[in-house]
């Protein structure tokens, strides 16, 4: 098992339809001890069953827009764990009015909101979790091809995507020298509770299935795999990249 004992923080289990949930899965066929954080007691219902059905050893309540939630997990994690073999990030969010109509009209509120929760959110938990990684210890985050192309509708959700995919960069180049790996992973369009939220979704689902190499969507747990070998020891020589796991569309010209 590619990681047998490992610790691993998943942050962002929403339901089974998260991505976070399919990479949990994942981790749990190979072996790793997991936790699990919610935002709010109406998430922590949800959470909690998945947790115990996923073999998790403990939830806590973690809002990334508040310092203080932030450094509590962390103290909360090291008396649990002492330290974190892996970290994933699997959390983004916009108002739904800056997810449809113009990009020109985001507002300053919106722009705001979307890049704390979803790109400085990074650095933040990096930063009060850095004393609890180590030599070996893999963060991985969650991003979209939004961030490098104009899909319509994503609007701020790509601005605050190049954002976190510069972010992993800085990330790698500083936590490296300590053998801390990060890198994102750039999924496809998978249907979960934060793709509703974006306009036209079902025409994007649609059009990977059509012109994509492999002709179809990725899945949750195709996701799963390719965090697995992140969080593993096969991948100790791979950080700050963005590595696509999208049916191969990014790759087509037309
Ligand atoms: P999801 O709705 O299941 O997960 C989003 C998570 O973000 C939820 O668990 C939610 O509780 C959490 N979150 C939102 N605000 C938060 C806050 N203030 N503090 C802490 N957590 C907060 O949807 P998902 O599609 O699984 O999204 C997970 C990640 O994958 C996101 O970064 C998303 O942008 C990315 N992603 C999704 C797709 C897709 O098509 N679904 C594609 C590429 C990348």
């Amino acid at each position: 098992m590619l990681l047998q004992g490992k610790k691993a923080l998943i942050l962002g289990l929403a339901n089974n339809k998260s991505i976070a949930y399919g990479i949990s899965s994942c981790f749990k066929e190979q072996g790793a001890r997991l936790a699990f954080n919610y935002v709010g007691d109406a998430i922590k219902k949800r959470v909690e069953p998945l947790s115990e059905e996923l073999g998790g050893e403990f939830t806590f309540q973690c809002d990334v827009t508040d310092d203080a939630q932030i450094a509590a997990a962390a103290e909360l994690v090291k008396e649990k764990w002492g330290q974190v073999d892996v970290l994933v990030h699997s959390i983004a969010f916009a108002n739904r009015e800056d997810l449809s109509g113009r990009f020109l009209d985001t507002s300053r509120d919106g722009f705001k909101l979307a890049l704390d929760i979803s790109a400085y959110s990074l650095t933040g938990i990096c930063r009060a979790f850095e004393p609890l990684l180590h030599d070996g210890s893999s963060i991985i985050s969650m991003t979209y091809y939004g961030s490098t192309k104009v899909i319509p509708g994503y609007n701020v959700m790509g601005v605050a995507k190049a954002a976190l995919e510069a972010s992993v960069r800085y990330l790698a180049y500083e936590l490296g020298e300590k053998g801390v790996r990060i890198n994102a992973i750039s999924a496809g369009p998978i249907k979960t509770l934060a793709a509703s939220a974006v306009s036209g979704m079902k025409n994007i689902f649609a059009h990977v299935e059509e012109h994509s190499p492999l002709r179809r969507n990725v899945t949750t747990l195709d996701v799963g795999g390719v965090a697995s070998f992140l969080a593993s020891d096969l991948a100790h020589g791979v950080t700050g990249q963005v590595i696509y796991t999208d049916s191969g569309f990014s790759q087509m010209g037309i």
